[in-house]
């Protein structure tokens, strides 16, 4: 396998903002290093050879396989997991807590490495466990992902439940996540829930890879009218790659590969969401690692500049891509420092 040369005349920074790839490193024994190791979309080769020079690693909280307790110990087990893997390459990755550190470590020519967990089951509904993982660089939680806390309504039920949004104790994690500058992550939550954290919130929030519901009509998307009220709250959405959330609307999620979903649709997506929210308001969340069958052209990391010349081609200017490579991205992070 070769790998294209990095292209030239790229943003300054492109920041994946969800990378699911510390499962594969801690469960499989993986590494950052070898191209041939598996199929999989991420390692440090591709992100050099796609520009990509600022990671979120999340660590993915499966609530069914970990709940409660378990939860825990597997939040901490998947930070160890990503501080290894500094330890274990310290030219090429730079851990990151702050915007200020992410432009640092990309004008030093190493890849921005962020934390983030995906999942409020590693709370285990103890609010001290918010300050313990900032403090562990963590810097943004996803409340839900597949299935209801006792707290939080999530997008993607489980068989029996009924959709609900956030309970008092669910707003005490906002405010005390705001408090702590972990940044809140509404992918997955259910729209009660999200309309319910923006009423709680008194920072930006992210949602960190979802995408227009009018164009893809899955409850994991966002309609228009979230779009609007995200921006309200200057906060911004990042595209996610995975074809069952780009198809074309009515087709379902069931048979992803029975439409072509292409650099296009990702395109088409973003000026959507462009024009709903406004250009400060969209971003990139890859979810690279995290599914299968992303969109087609955007199988890896290292295809990352055929996204960047798409955009070119739609007519947006540099600052703009700039915005949605990195920039929005990293106003909401600096919006929930200090
Ligand atoms: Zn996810």
């Amino acid at each position: 396998m070769t790998l294209a040369p990095v292209a030239a005349n790229l943003p300054p920074i492109i920041m994946d903002g969800h990378c699911d790839v510390l499962l594969r490193l801690r469960d499989n024994g993986h590494t950052l290093t070898d191209p041939t190791e598996g199929d999989h979309h991420v390692d440090i080769p591709r992100w050099r050879a796609g520009g990509v020079n600022a990671v979120f690693f999340v660590a993915w909280i499966n609530a069914d396989r970990y709940p409660a307790e378990q939860a825990v110990h597997r939040t901490w087990d998947l930070i160890a997991a990503f501080h290894e893997q500094l330890a274990l390459h310290p030219d090429e990755l730079a851990h990151c807590r702050t915007a200020r550190e992410v432009r640092a470590a990309c004008g030093a020519g190493r890849i921005a490495s962020l934390l983030a967990v995906e999942g409020g089951v590693a709370l285990n509904e103890d609010l001290s466990l918010i300050a313990k993982y900032r403090e562990a660089g963590v810097r943004y939680l996803t409340l839900t992902w597949q299935g209801n806390l006792s707290w939080v309504g999530s997008s993607h039920l489980n068989d029996g439940e009924s959709p609900m949004g956030l309970t008092e104790f669910g707003a005490d994690v906002v405010r005390e996540m705001n408090r702590t500058g972990l940044v809140v992550d509404l992918s997955h939550v259910s729209d009660e829930a999200f309309y319910d954290v923006l009423r709680v919130s008194e920072r930006p929030v992210l949602v960190t890879h979802s995408n227009s519901r009018t164009l893809s009509n899955h409850s994991r998307n966002l309609t228009d009218d979230m779009l609007r009220a995200l921006a309200d709250n200057d906060g911004m959405a990042g595209i996610n790659l995975y074809s069952g959330f780009l198809e074309p609307k009515g087709r379902g999620s069931s048979h992803p590969e029975a439409v072509p979903v292409t650099i296009d649709t990702v395109l088409d997506h973003i000026d959507h969401m462009v024009q709903v929210a406004g250009i400060n308001h969209v971003g990139l969340g890859t979810d690279w690692e995290g599914m299968k069958s992303p969109a087609q052209g955007l199988e890896s990391a290292d295809r990352m500049p055929a996204l960047i010349s798409g955009l070119r081609g739609r007519g947006y200017s540099e600052g703009d891509i700039n915005k949605i490579a990195a920039e929005n991205l990293l106003r909401v992070l600096e919006a929930n420092e200090g």
